[in-house]
């Protein structure tokens, strides 16, 4: 069974992984946050490679070349934005981080490096995120034994604190 490991700081200093995974937008054209610092790292080929995939659905997820990122992969999931819990925004965070891991299998990535996704400016309390990408995540790992590591960076004392107790 695949492990989880937690990590301070930000995710585009990752150097041990197979793959990043993006917190995108439906665009998938760039953003703030953690997907703006991805697409910096990673440079102009990032964008151009993300302009062909044609947009993303929420809680899908789609994979593509790391540009000048230490990675083989960047996989871009698109995250739901949070309107109080009762539209559906577990299952889509759950979809993406499945979706994530799924990509990662397919593409003979073992290990991934996964942010916080929706809890920055979709505003997914950290709490409830934390459980269902924890949750998502070993679901996830068990299902693809070939990922054998999913790596959460996360940005922000309370963002590990969260992830700390939702691993425990
Ligand atoms: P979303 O739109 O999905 O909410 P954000 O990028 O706004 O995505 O935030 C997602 C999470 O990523 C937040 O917890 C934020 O603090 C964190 N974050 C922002 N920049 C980085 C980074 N460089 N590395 C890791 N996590 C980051």
């Amino acid at each position: 069974m695949g492990r989880i490991t937690l990590h301070r700081g930000d995710i585009t200093t990752e150097a041990e992984a197979d793959a990043i995974v993006n917190a995108a937008n439906s665009s998938l054209l760039g953003g703030g946050g953690v997907d703006g610092a991805i697409h910096r790292a990673a440079g102009p080929a990032l964008l151009q490679e993300c302009r062909r995939l044609g947009g993303c659905a929420t809680g899908d997820a789609k994979i593509t070349g790391a540009g000048n990122l230490p990675v083989k992969h960047v996989i871009h999931a698109v995250g739901p934005v949070w309107h109080g819990g009762g539209a559906g925004e577990p299952e889509a965070l759950a979809s993406c981080y499945a979706r994530a891991i799924e990509l990662a299998a397919e593409h003979g990535d073992a290990r991934v490096a996964l942010p916080a996704i929706s809890t920055g400016v979709y505003g997914y309390p950290l709490d409830l995120a934390a459980s269902v990408a924890i949750d998502a995540t070993r679901k996830a790992l068990d299902a693809h034994p070939e990922v054998e590591e999913a790596r959460f960076w996360l940005f922000g004392e309370p963002a590990y604190a969260a992830f700390e107790a939702a691993l425990s």
